[in-house]
């Protein structure tokens, strides 16, 4: 057989999937990206500090193609997502420290037991993990973990809402693997910021220094 009939027949027994829009992409596709939302996947960094101080980056705003990979990432466990958007989030890293960090840590965002239980995986932990084996820093994964079941952020009214929502949710559980060390909050999408202020709240008594990293920046839409 061709080498070309043999790859075609291959892409068409084993076609992978776009981790953003589900669409059918060629086996050998190994950014798990169409060409359609790739080019809407580009860089655009966003930055901005929390109440806390605490300084965060995002790779892109909350578009399709990211929202689209986060989705997926969330509901369908779709574990190339997950490396699409390490990969993205790395490009981040690499942007911020070109010449790589010492004394870094990942910290992936917790969800409760419960949560976990019914999704069946946590996402920021899975973004953490490859972007752990991409940029070689270590991930904390029990650095801090969350303590109440409350409701999704989503659901919260506003601002403030969201706020109260987070309020002393997370604790700290592995003070050693972070002390001292610059923690990097790892999560898929920042909107009000809550979330992470909160985490970041916990980090700061205990790490070096603390700072977050997420795939996008959302407005909040009522
Ligand atoms: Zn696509």
């Amino acid at each position: 057989m061709k080498k070309k009939t043999k790859m075609l027949l291959i892409s068409y027994l084993y076609p992978n999937r776009c981790a953003c829009c589900g669409e059918y992409i060629n086996y050998d596709n190994d950014d798990y990206i169409c060409e359609t939302c790739e080019e809407t996947f580009e860089p655009n960094i966003r930055r901005r500090t929390l109440d806390c101080g605490v300084k965060c980056a995002a790779y892109t705003e909350y578009g399709d193609a990211v929202r689209g990979a986060i989705l997926s990432l969330k509901f369908e466990h779709y574990l190339p997502a997950a490396e699409l958007l390490a990969k993205k989030m790395s490009f981040l890293y690499n942007y911020l420290y070109p010449d790589g960090l010492e004394n870094a840590v990942f910290v992936p965002v917790p969800i409760s037991k419960r949560r976990r239980r019914k999704r069946g995986c946590n996402q920021s932990e899975k973004i953490a993990k490859e972007l752990s084996r991409l940029t070689g820093v270590p991930v904390a994964k029990n650095a801090i973990v969350k303590i109440k079941d409350n409701p999704a952020q989503s659901l919260a009214a506003d601002v403030n809402a969201r706020r109260k929502n987070v309020k002393d949710v997370y604790r700290i559980a592995d003070a050693a693997a972070i002390r001292g060390k610059h923690a990097i909050v790892v999560d898929d999408v920042v909107t009000t910021g809550s979330t992470l202020n909160e985490v970041c709240r916990v980090l700061l008594p205990y790490a070096g220094s603390v700072e977050c990293l997420t795939a996008a920046s959302a407005e909040l839409k009522y």
